[in-house]
């Protein structure tokens, strides 16, 4: 069935069912989840070595307050790539290879999960509406929009999470000016070209539609940064000011951040590298302590730290810090774990599979990721 069939057929699914969701489900009473990828693509020389770190706030602040797992790794399996939407989707459904390609003539690299995410499986567990579900996503990544749900049977769209990215803003931003129209025909043409233009990038019918809650906040961040694009936040430092928003404002039970600028060491540059895990790490920081000066967050979340897969480490290549040649050290990634119930000074000497991090967030959260095939590290919990 072709995604646009999928998704009609869900609707009719949904018309005739006689319960609403609400009804079903739990209320929600569990900590928080703040998962954090760590950029799109990390050495742990450059994050977690204690003297070469380019990340202080990571290693020498945080690590210490949490369960440390040094050494994290992406299976050496067939058919496995350690690159962004691969490891990403690893990390929310807790296994290898669980995606397929979506399908684009726009884009490569655009995956569709295969098995439900973390957000379906909480959102099937506990009453939890679509706006505290949340996947922040960087501006120039659409395909990225494809994660918030699966093709999984039973789980699906109305289990997704929302998303915040530029690319959510400008459609909102877009569909008001036409609506508007205030512009002078010239410009309402050029916002019509651009509006099609982003529909062209993810084409699927989404049904429920963004919910009011997010349409709104959108409202606010328009207020706030205006229409020319100018003045808002850009890169990785747009996900920070995203992540702080969603927090003050709508209040996500599990929020993941996608960092994903250390990724610019494609086109060569070493210091775009460094200089974009410093920016993660401040975002961090600000994340962090966001977090300790809300009430709602303060004594009730959790942070989970990882990267979505390392990179090379062969000096011999013309441009270093790649990671599609299925080097061991674009295998090696790490993870910190801490806040709520989480011990703290903790460091598991041990090798760790990435695909554990989803099923623990699932222990963290009180639901069962039942297709997820990694070990939950139900250790680490006070
Ligand atoms: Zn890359």
């Amino acid at each position: 069935m072709d995604r646009r069939g999928f998704n009609t057929g869900v609707m009719t699914a949904l018309a005739g069912a006689t319960l609403p969701f609400s009804v079903r489900a739990a209320p929600y009473a569990g900590p928080n989840v703040i998962l954090v990828r760590f950029g799109g693509g990390v050495r742990r020389a450059e994050t977690i070595d204690e003297a070469a770190t380019f990340a202080p706030y990571l290693r020498h602040v945080l690590v210490p307050q949490g369960t440390f797992i040094p050494d994290m790794r992406i299976a050496q399996l067939d058919g496995v790539n350690t690159s962004h939407a691969e490891g990403t989707l690893n990390l929310l459904t807790g296994r290898y290879l669980a995606y397929r390609d979506a399908g684009s003539e726009f884009l490569n690299d655009r995956l569709e999960p295969t098995e439900p995410t973390l957000f379906e499986y909480l959102r099937d567990a506990f009453d939890l509406p679509s706006h505290q579900v949340l996947l922040i996503n960087g501006e120039d990544r659409p395909q990225e929009e494809f994660f918030t749900y699966g093709v999984a049977d039973h789980y699906g769209i109305n289990f997704r999470s929302e998303m915040l990215s530029l690319h959510r803003f400008k459609l909102y931003k877009f569909a008001q000016i036409l609506a508007e129209r205030r512009l002078d025909d010239a410009a309402l043409q050029a916002a019509q070209a651009a509006y099609d233009a982003l529909l062209a990038k993810d084409p699927r019918a989404f049904a429920p539609a963004q919910s009011p809650q997010v349409t709104a906040f959108w409202a606010r961040w328009r207020a706030h940064y205006g229409d020319d694009g100018f003045r808002n936040p850009r890169g990785d430092r747009l996900l920070t000011a995203l992540a702080l928003r969603a927090l003050a404002e709508l209040q996500p039970r599990l929020m993941m951040v996608n960092y994903q600028d250390t990724d610019y060491v494609h086109w060569g540059n070493p210091s775009h590298y460094t200089r974009a895990i410093q920016i993660i790490d401040d975002g961090l920081q600000r994340l962090v302590e966001a977090v300790q000066a809300n009430p709602a967050y303060r004594d009730n979340t959790v942070f989970v730290i990882t990267p979505d897969c390392g990179r090379d480490a062969n000096p011999l290549l013309g441009v270093p810090f790649q990671h599609h040649f299925n080097t061991a050290s674009a295998h090696e990634t790490w993870a910190l774990i801490f806040g709520a119930g989480v011990q703290a000074g903790r460091v598991i000497d041990r090798p760790v599979d990435q695909s554990a991090i989803a099923p623990t967030i699932a222990a963290l959260m009180g639901f069962a990721a039942t297709q997820a095939e990694g070990d939950t590290l139900t250790g680490i919990f006070r």
